[in-house]
């Protein structure tokens, strides 16, 4: 086996969750578990957000996975749906739903549920990404309160800026001319949790900062008091000693200028390592920071372990998670937190710690 695991603090998760409720304490919590509960896995995830009042996801697989794990929250599909067919499956799972287009709102009008649905409708406040645009909700809006398939409307939006001061100023605007207050709303994001207290509302919609990365550039995860929930952890497989002139790895990018001990680690792009990673990046070698040298190959990846006499072969290494945030990694890599979590592939065992 090689030495390379994912860890999962369930704690962690719980922790970020709690954190989402300090920062939002008036309103109730839709976790985001998209895309495979950003790269940590639906369920592993699933366990340590329990507390969560509502789950959100892409798929009515996903949906139907929880479901089948149960879980009885509230399940919310974040695009809607993307035939007529599956009006039938948000029946009988009990899921709510978005409704952002006009073909949307004619599958919910047109359908036959056995309990009347929720359904979360979506306005374009600025992003021009999904949503009806101004013009069109107030319509939309009253042919859902009036239809006896709708039990609920839940108004929405999705912010373009959440993470730039005042970044949500134009959008708020659109939003309080758009959505009467009688209707409970859903606006925030993870970015506009922690820096946009007036776009809170009754329902935050919070991803990544339940995975402990930043949501916002300029401010590290830990002093939002976020604790990361996935350590990437692998071990030393080699050790190189070079001379000053001589180079590691494809393309020869890196080359001594002194003599340096080289620790081959058992980590590449294949497992989601970002390839573009230059020398430089931070990574810990038995429990030491230290940075990588020249290129990430497709299974192994250099690290200077010049000043880390005691690392061997066998020493663990930390990718990224306490001791490395995986926002540093991404940064020395032109990306975002985001990117690297759900990036992960599926050959990396993961490892579940309640
Ligand atoms: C992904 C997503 C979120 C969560 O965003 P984060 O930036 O990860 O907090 C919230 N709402 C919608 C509609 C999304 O698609």
């Amino acid at each position: 086996m090689r030495p390379i695991v994912a860890h999962i603090s369930e704690v962690a998760l719980a922790h970020n969750l709690a954190q989402v409720r300090r920062y939002a304490s008036q309103s109730k919590v839709i976790a985001v578990v998209k895309a495979n509960a950003y790269g940590h896995g639906l369920l592993n995830a699933a366990r340590g957000l329990k507390g969560t009042d509502a789950f959100a996801v892409l798929n009515i697989s996903e949906a139907v996975a929880l479901r089948d794990a149960g879980y009885q929250h509230p399940i919310l599909l974040l695009e809607g749906i993307f035939s007529a067919e599956e009006m039938t499956l948000i029946d009988q799972y009990h899921l709510d739903t978005v409704v952002a287009h006009q073909a949307q709102l004619a599958w919910v009008l047109e359908s036959r549920p056995n309990i009347p649905l929720r359904v979360f409708l979506k306005l374009d406040s600025g992003m021009h990404r999904l949503g009806f645009q101004p013009h069109e909700y107030s319509h939309a809006l009253q042919q859902l309160a009036n239809s006896a398939n709708v039990r609920e409307v839940i108004l929405m939006t999705h912010f373009a800026n959440a993470d730039v001061v005042d970044g949500t100023d134009a959008a708020m605007q659109v939003v309080r001319q758009m959505m009467p207050e009688s209707y409970a709303r859903s606006l925030a994001n993870s970015a506009a949790i922690v820096q946009q207290p007036h776009t809170h509302a009754d329902w935050v919609r919070p991803g990544i900062m339940l995975y402990g990365a930043t949501p916002v550039a300029e401010k590290s995860a830990s002093s939002l008091r976020l604790k990361p929930v996935m350590t990437l952890q692998s071990g030393l497989i080699a050790v190189q000693e070079i001379a000053a002139g001589e180079s590691v790895g494809y393309g020869s990018l890196f080359t001594a200028d002194k003599p340096t001990r080289v620790g081959i680690v058992a980590c590449g792009y294949a497992d989601g390592y970002p390839r573009h990673a230059p020398t430089g990046t931070p990574i810990a070698v038995a429990g030491r920071l230290t940075r990588t040298l020249g290129r990430v190959s497709m299974d192994m990846l250099a690290a200077d372990i010049s000043d880390i006499p005691e690392a061997v072969i066998g020493s663990p290494v930390e990718l990224w998670g306490k001791q490395v945030p995986v926002d540093d990694v991404a940064q020395a890599s032109g990306t975002i937190g985001y990117e690297l979590l759900c990036a992960v592939t599926a050959r990396v065992p993961f490892k579940i710690h309640g």
